[in-house]
């Protein structure tokens, strides 16, 4: 254990002893597990860890340790968008955000001064005085990035991205089938919705179009790298 570890376990004790002798050590049994891992992990994933060392307690009072580390500031209770509520370590006095892979789930922490102060200056010049915030970034990681082919199916292209719209596949009269759904190759378009089942809705400067889902899985894109300059 490592020695920020051992002195969050001390104080965990302390603050649960005030509360009363409940189970202390069943307690301090999940905290070290929870302290053992780095990664932003759901309940489920800290049933499994706690089974791997040996500890078959109810989902219930894990659940409930969980929150009581919450309150008492050694956990941070984390629900990124699309994804199960997770738990990570509360480091005080230190903070960081996330990116996180909308295929894969992949959570990726970084910390950034320059976007920290900005925050805080964006907020100040509207009077705002910042508490606290929560910055997100949604996206493709690099793993996922390097294995995506640069041409792709409209109907794989993820919502809030920019593509570009290519040709049509499997299809004779190809502008003229683009151009029926108001579109043409090298349309620069947005994705606004395009889950599993339905149509794939657009958005192409300023009108929103709605392509079927057969269709969205003939029109080939490539995906637009905005590197700012
Ligand atoms: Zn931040
Ligand atoms: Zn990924
Ligand atoms: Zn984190």
């Amino acid at each position: 254990m490592k020695n920020s570890d051992f002195f969050e376990k001390a104080n965990f004790q302390s603050l649960i002893e005030a509360d009363g002798n409940d189970r202390i050590q069943e307690k301090l049994n999940v905290i070290d597990v929870f302290l053992s891992t780095e990664e932003h992990i759901t309940l489920e994933e800290m049933l499994r860890l706690l089974r791997q060392e040996g500890y078959d307690f109810d989902s219930g009072f894990v659940k409930h340790c969980l929150h009581r580390m919450v309150e008492l500031g050694f956990a941070q209770r984390k629900q990124f968008e699309g994804q199960p509520i997770r738990y990570e370590h509360r480091h005080l006095g230190r903070h960081h955000d996330h990116m996180v892979c909308t295929k894969c789930g992949k959570i990726v922490e970084f910390a950034n001064e320059q976007i920290e102060r900005l925050q805080t200056e964006v907020a100040a010049g509207y009077g705002f005085h910042m508490l606290q915030h929560r910055m997100e970034i949604y996206g493709l990681c690099s793993d996922c990035c390097s294995k995506r082919n640069p041409l792709i199916p409209l109907a794989m292209a993820k919502p809030g991205e920019t593509v570009f719209v290519r040709e049509v596949v499997g299809c004779r009269h190809k502008q003229g089938r683009l151009a029926s759904m108001g579109l043409r190759a090298g349309d620069r378009v947005e994705i606004i919705n395009n889950t599993g089942g339905g149509r794939v809705i657009l958005g192409l400067q300023n009108t929103r179009l709605a392509v079927g889902r057969g269709m969205a899985k003939r029109i080939m894109v490539s995906p637009v790298q905005d590197i700012p300059g």
